[in-house]
């Protein structure tokens, strides 16, 4: 009920689209009852109903595209079956356009496949750019809410962070944090920096900067996340201070 497949290629479709199409123009009148013969009053379609027993949802191809036709081709085989035992061409059933069986020309180039052929070109390019971008780790650093500044008796003011790091690699890494600007200190509460491959490590921060380095009440923090001196993914965040 959910599935958008029908509902896009509805949307998607238009009388250019290549298809499961009955050839009308070769097909009707129907012969009824010319089975076997080389009746060529009529068209070619004998309406042994071949196609419409074969699929597996029941419908009937000669009526036009349809929201239930999956694509499976069986009728267009039962058919080309028929026509054989009859020698006429195959084909009466086939992979065309509503355009194409009222012309007899073939056009597979578009506006509409060429537009659909540079969207689909910016969404591959979109992805491979975002797998190519796409770091070893992924870092939440979010300060405790609710939670205010501590001033220290040698000057400098620390907050409390909680901190998130998805491992989207195999390999272990044992985490470091570092202020990169302004330079101050990170203390982990515990101890524990082991983030193993496909892993997630949780746990809390103290981050402590120089009173003199810090804008009145916010201070905007680069943080470096680190494996053996190796940068893995720099963080930015605020700082809350005094206002004065
Ligand atoms: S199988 Fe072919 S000949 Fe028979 S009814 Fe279908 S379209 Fe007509
Ligand atoms: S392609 Fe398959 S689903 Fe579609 S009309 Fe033919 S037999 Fe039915």
């Amino acid at each position: 009920m959910v599935c958008p497949y029908g509902r896009l290629q509805s949307v998607l479709l238009d009388e250019h689209s290549i298809v499961v199409s009955y050839d009308f123009v070769r097909g009707e009148p129907r012969t009824k009852g010319s089975k076997g013969t080389d009746d060529r009053k009529g068209g070619d379609c004998i309406d042994c109903l071949q196609c419409v027993k074969v699929c597996p949802t029941g419908i009937d191809i000669r009526n036009g595209t349809q929201l239930e036709c999956i694509n499976c081709t069986a009728c267009i085989d039962a058919c080309n079956h028929i026509m054989t035992r009859l020698k006429r061409p195959k084909g009466l059933i086939r992979y065309a356009s509503y355009n194409g069986i009222l012309s007899g020309a073939r056009k597979i180039l578009t506006p509409r496949v060429i537009g659909y052929t540079v969207i689909l070109a910016g969404l591959i390019g979109l992805l491979t750019g975002m797998v190519v971008a796409r770091g070893d780790i992924e870092v939440t650093i979010l300060r405790v809410p609710g939670s205010l500044y501590q001033e220290q008796p040698d000057r400098t003011i620390s907050n409390m962070y909680t901190f998130t790091i998805v491992n989207k690699t195999a390999n272990d890494y044992h985490i470091e944090f570092k202020t990169e600007d302004p330079v101050g200190k990170i203390t982990m509460v515990d101890r524990n920096a082991a983030l193993p491959g496909g892993g997630l490590l949780k746990g809390s921060i103290f981050i402590e900067l120089p009173q003199d380095q810090l804008d009145p009440l916010k201070t905007a923090v680069e943080i470096g996340v680190y494996s053996n001196n190796r940068l893995l993914d720099m963080v930015h965040t605020t700082f809350l201070g005094p206002a004065e």
